[in-house]
């Protein structure tokens, strides 16, 4: 059986990397198209755009929340190299003029997703600056697709990953804390989730048995969420940014990311999907918090009772949501039974759920998540 690891070639954390270590980046080009949203902009797009040209890359904005609709229709009609070198003042037809473009995401899941996107589209590179670790998104080539009115459409898979991946402590530090906490719960989700499709032989994301690495990666990752979460919101909260700070942050962004998209996906994931996927029941909660109450359901299903409790005291502990009743879910026993459906039919869109889990498993799961 084939066994594969995909990553990015560079992950760079630390406070003020935004400030120092923007350098890494000439490597990828001299030519930048900066995608994020207004509000990113504001907070920290600019500077990063002007500190740019220090280290030789001319930088230009691109704002998903008003141009999303024109880069679509440039996609469409080809026209996209042309419009992005009138976006960066540079003449496209001329390689020297135009220098060498690559895509920096900066902010959450829809500036980064949207920069893939963008970068496969002109076939360069991408850099992710994510400025919440609220989920694991940024070092994957996976992006999750999503309708206009925000349900979820399907799993994209990119040839690559990430080229660089900047994490800047001290802008995780200034997101608000309940994103943090959001994202220990995708966290968490990782080592149950790879664990599953270990246990079976399953395959992973990308297609193939998971490597000991992804196996080993998941678990350091829980091992540092159980350790350090905790203390992290506090230290956060106490406007410190500690060592246990440093070590979540890492855990949300590179060990889960890692974790996830080379260990596989199982139920917390597809429980996700298929409630977000269904107009009639999706609630308006993050991801992270979903996920939560999916992974409960998982170890729930696979009946783990004194690790469904230590998870449960944890989430809990963190504020998250630990009930279907807590994501506002309300379920008649049809819809239960429709969601369960959904759930069984989610491994074609790369879900594995373990093998001796039968629909009465996922039953009693719902039951008791009540
Ligand atoms: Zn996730």
């Amino acid at each position: 059986m084939i066994r594969s690891f995909a990553s990015p070639q560079l992950y760079i954390q630390g406070p003020g990397a935004f400030d120092t270590q923007l350098g890494q980046l000439r490597r990828l080009g001299n030519q930048a198209l900066v995608v994020t949203d207004q509000y990113v902009y504001d907070l920290v797009g600019k500077s990063l755009i002007s500190n740019l040209t220090v280290v030789g890359i001319h930088g230009c904005p691109f704002f998903i929340d008003s141009q999303r609709e024109t880069f679509a229709e440039q996609m469409r009609a080809g026209t996209l190299t042309a419009w992005v070198a009138d976006l960066l003042g540079v003449s496209g037809d001329k390689e020297k003029e135009f220098g060498k473009l690559f895509v920096i995401g900066l902010g959450g899941g829809g500036a980064l997703d949207v920069a893939k996107t963008l970068a496969r589209a002109l076939q360069v590179n991408v850099a992710v600056l994510p400025t919440s670790a609220a989920t694991d998104a940024a070092t994957s080539r996976i992006s999750v697709i999503y309708d206009e009115v925000g349900v979820f459409q399907r799993y994209d898979y990119y040839e690559t990953n990430p080229a660089i991946v900047l994490v800047d402590s001290q802008v995780i530090f200034a997101a608000p804390v309940k994103m943090l906490a959001q994202g220990i719960a995708d966290g968490l989700a990782t080592y149950v989730e790879a664990r599953a499709v270990w246990e079976d032989g399953s395959s992973n994301t990308v297609g193939t048995r998971p490597t000991l690495t992804a196996l080993g990666i998941a678990e350091k990752c829980r091992a540092v969420l159980f350790a350090d979460s905790q203390q992290a919101l506090k230290d956060r909260e106490a406007g410190r940014l500690t060592t246990a700070f440093e070590a979540v942050v890492e855990a949300n962004i590179l060990l889960s990311g890692l974790g996830f998209e080379n260990g596989g996906l199982s139920l917390a994931h597809a429980f996700h999907n298929v409630l977000q996927g269904n107009p009639d029941l999706q609630v308006p909660r993050t991801h992270g918090e979903v996920v939560a109450v999916g992974l409960l359901l998982q170890l729930a299903a696979e009946k783990r009772g004194t690790e469904f409790e230590e998870y449960y005291q944890l989430l809990h502990a963190l504020n998250l949501p630990v009930s279907l009743q807590a994501l506002g879910l309300t379920l008649e026993p049809n819809q239960v039974k429709k969601l369960v459906a959904g759930i069984l039919a989610t491994k074609k869109a790369g879900n594995h759920l373990p093998a001796k889990m039968t629909a009465a498993d996922l039953l009693a799961a719902f039951k008791k998540m009540n």
